[in-house]
């Protein structure tokens, strides 16, 4: 008999990755130019990224409140 020759369970499982990413808008948001208004209607805003290590810049967001009106969207 060969018992412990196949080992199906390994000493070391991989860490399950848990939904701990969460996307927010930081607060340092920016009144900007948009292009297609020609007015600074835009604001920007930086996008954080909680993960477990700490809190990382994913990016920016932008939004226009002339151009992407909220009253402009369809009824549902
Ligand atoms: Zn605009």
């Amino acid at each position: 008999m060969n018992a412990g020759e196949h080992h199906h369970t390994g000493p070391h499982a991989p860490p399950a990755p848990g939904p701990a990413l969460t996307l927010m808008s930081g607060g340092d948001v920016r009144e900007g130019w948009c292009t297609a208004c020609k007015a600074y209607s835009r604001l920007t805003g930086p996008v954080l990224l909680l993960t477990p290590g700490g809190v990382a810049t994913a990016g920016t967001w932008s939004w226009c409140a002339i151009c992407e009106d909220p009253q402009e969207a369809p009824r549902a």
